[in-house]
Parts: structure tokens; C-alpha cells; sequence
């Protein structure tokens, strides 16, 4: 069993502070990341190895973001996120 049929997915939006390389402005961004959401109980099919794994598994979300646009109207350039987590447990 695919261990995403543990997890509902949804999307989010979550705030994070980014400083430009370029300008160095450091601005709030809303980085969007995927929410998966563990699931109350295993689908009727699933075998003991999905039940260890499902036991094991855990909500957590992934950034999707990678490049955000800066936000100073003179600068404008397209950056790397980068000092953001890109997974987190929930
Ligand atoms: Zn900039």
C-alpha cells in the first residue's frame, strides 16, 4: 500500500520571513506548503506491514514554495527560499 493512502492531503498557506539577496530586504512571505493529514483509521485492505508503518506515520506538511518574487517594488527579482524548513511534523 502506498504509504500516501495514510494521509489526506490539503494545502496551506504559512508566513515566513525572507531576506532578498539582492536588496537585502527582508520581507513577510506567504509560502504555501502541502498538509498531509494521518488518516483515523487504515483502509479495510491493509496488511500487517501497513499497520506497522501506518502506526509509525505522522501529519506532517512540505513546502512547495522554492522561489518567491521580492517584494520591494525596486528590486523585484526572483530568489531562492532559503533558512525555511521545508518539512515539518504537525
Ligand atoms: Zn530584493
Amino acid at each position: 500500500m502506498d504509504e500516501r493512502a495514510f494521509y489526506k492531503e490539503s494545502e496551506t498557506k504559512k508566513a515566513a520571513n525572507l531576506t532578498c539577496p539582492f536588496c537585502r530586504g527582508s520581507e513577510p512571505y506567504d509560502l504555501r506548503w502541502l498538509v498531509r493529514t494521518k488518516i483515523d483509521r487504515l483502509p479495510g485492505n491493509a496488511d500487517e506491514r501497513d499497520r506497522a508503518k501506518f502506526s509509525k506515520a505522522a501529519s506532517y506538511m512540505v513546502l512547495l514554495d522554492d522561489k518567491v518574487m521580492c517584494k520591494n517594488m525596486r528590486c523585484r527579482k526572483r530568489f531562492d527560499i532559503s533558512g525555511v524548513k521545508t518539512t515539518a511534523f504537525l
